[in-house]
């Protein structure tokens, strides 16, 4: 038998992340392959051994979005929008959006906004090409990648996703393949991150990206587990779902009702890795459209770069879809936050559970919950060249709805309160507001809620103490004072912040 060689990626991706069962079938190392060894057929990685052809090759582990190679550097593609939320990452603007076409929001389920965008970046020639899933109305949840070439193609694009497809796959078919040269990618947060590792690496096929859009995604599921399942416990067939929604329950649509399910009871079914992601939202798209509950038949949009902004803004002028300010819904906004709060807060939790167990994590996990591979350069980074110096405060007096105001203003999710003395007395979260009934908010004032136990740390700490600090209070953000006047507040810093930080030393 021939001797594997050392300096082969695909023997790591295999150890690290096919054998562990964490692969979500994006087909990315397919498409970055230089010598076609990797194929994805029947929803199975086949692979011949490259090692034939090379002595060395590092890609397919590297792009592999579960790997933690380039996630710094894919950061990098949105880390220049103005605004930032723990929950949601970095964007320029949050709208809500609906297609002006009945037909498109009937078939979406919700605003139809995936679908018109596309659809009008073709006739406009913005773009020669999507790639997008599709699905079967037999069998609605079955997707297949689809390379879309004409403004028709799209109209069966699916813009929310519950099973595997391997889009990254079809996008270098569409390069090499079709030709295509101005491609929009359509995926969730995996998917795209396989996108922006890809353009990280500068693989030759990434000339041809023209825009990513990124769909919500809470988890998706081991599609045969799933069914079997539904069909075992509810009696529920395949062929019988006409629609599936992931919010805080599992909602069932079938052609005899609608079935709903406690998240806990379909949780054993979702994919392995699902259970450790933590990005609800695609961080990492130029544009990310998900649903907009409690609102029927809109879409919540969150523009995250100038490229995202173009492809938005060239279907509202051409009057193909509306919008509305998401200010105006409050109850999206929050329903929004608490869904991604929830799934980054789940993740880690089950990241910690299975560390502690002992059981393997998906590699990329451990660099975003541990931070293992960047401890040396937090200990030698100081917190008063990472901290936010200029905060924004709220005095005790305010009442709850006008911090809520500031808060939707403003995009952060903490504020220190602050005495007309200037003096540091506490600080108000977003979960402290959120404990406050919605008919109590223009009565209660901010002294009543904000925690006055404060966990601080000071300019001179390391960003490691701090980070670590964070970790075991279980909090995002650590208020920092004068050592000399623990009253005296001189800035804030975040998760956030640290991983920005890092972000640049990479
Ligand atoms: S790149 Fe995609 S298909 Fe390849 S191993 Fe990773 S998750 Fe699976
Ligand atoms: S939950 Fe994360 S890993 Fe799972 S499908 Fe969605 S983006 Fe991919």
């Amino acid at each position: 038998m021939k001797e594997k060689r050392g300096l082969i990626a695909f023997d790591d991706l295999n150890l690290n992340i096919i054998t562990p069962g964490f692969c979500t079938l994006c087909g990315a190392c397919e498409a970055a392959c230089p010598v076609h060894a990797i194929r994805i057929e029947e929803n199975k990685i086949h692979y011949d051994d490259c090692s034939d052809f090379l002595d060395f090759c590092p890609i397919c582990y590297d792009i592999c979005p579960h790997t933690e190679p380039l996630v710094m550097e894919a950061m990098k593609f949105v880390a220049s929008a103005p605004l930032r939320r723990s929950a949601l990452g970095y964007y320029r603007k949050i709208i809500l959006a609906q297609s002006v076409n009945p037909k498109i929001r009937e078939a979406s389920h919700s605003g139809g906004i995936v679908t018109s965008m596309l659809a009008q970046a073709m006739e406009s020639g913005m773009i020669d090409s999507a790639v997008i899933s599709e699905a079967k109305p037999s069998t609605p949840l079955t997707l297949k990648p689809q390379i879309g070439l004409v403004p028709d193609d799209i109209l069966s694009a699916v813009d929310s996703k519950f099973s595997p497809s391997s889009v990254a796959k079809a996008f270098g078919n569409a390069v090499r393949e079709y030709g295509k040269t101005k491609i929009a990618f359509v995926g969730v947060p995996h998917q795209i991150l396989a996108i922006r590792k890809l353009e990280a690496w500068e693989h030759k096929i990434m000339s041809s990206l023209e825009v990513t859009i990124g769909l919500f995604c809470l988890w998706i599921f081991s599609l045969d587990r799933l069914l079997n399942y539904l069909k075992e416990r509810h009696h529920i067939e395949h062929s019988d779902i006409t629609r599936m929604d992931l919010t805080d329950k599992y909602i069932i649509s079938t052609s005899h009702g609608t079935v709903e399910l406690p998240t806990e009871e379909i949780m054993p079914h979702i994919l392995n890795k699902c259970k450790t992601c933590m990005d609800f939202t695609s961080e990492l798209a130029d544009i990310s459209v998900g649903g907009a509950a409690p609102l029927e038949n809109w879409s919540t949009v969150i523009i995250r770069t100038k490229k995202g902004e173009k492809l938005f803004q060239n279907a509202v002028d051409a009057g193909v879809i509306r919008t509305m300010r998401i200010e105006e819904q409050e109850n999206t906004l929050t329903h929004l936050l608490s869904m991604a709060m929830r799934k980054k807060m789940i993740a880690r939790e089950e990241a910690e559970s299975m560390r502690m167990k002992g059981v393997a994590i998906p590699p990329i996990d451990q660099t975003l919950i541990f931070l293992h591979r960047d401890r040396s350069v937090m200990a030698d980074t100081k917190v008063r060249d990472i901290m936010t110096k200029e905060v924004i405060t709220v005095t005790p007096n305010i009442t709850v709805s006008h911090l809520l105001d500031i808060m939707t203003r403003h995009h952060h999710m903490g504020y220190p309160v602050v005495n007309e003395k200037d003096e540091l007395v506490g600080i108000v979260t977003f979960e402290d507001i959120m404990k406050v009934p919605k008919e109590r908010r223009t009565d209660a004032r901010v002294s009543q809620i904000a925690k006055k136990k404060l966990i601080t740390a000071t300019p001179d700490s390391s960003a490691l103490e701090a980070f670590e600090r964070m970790r075991r209070h279980e909090i995002g953000r650590l208020i920092i004072v004068d050592p000399s006047n623990p009253k005296k507040l001189l800035g804030v810093l975040t998760r956030t912040d640290i991983m920005h930080a890092l972000g640049r030393e990479a």
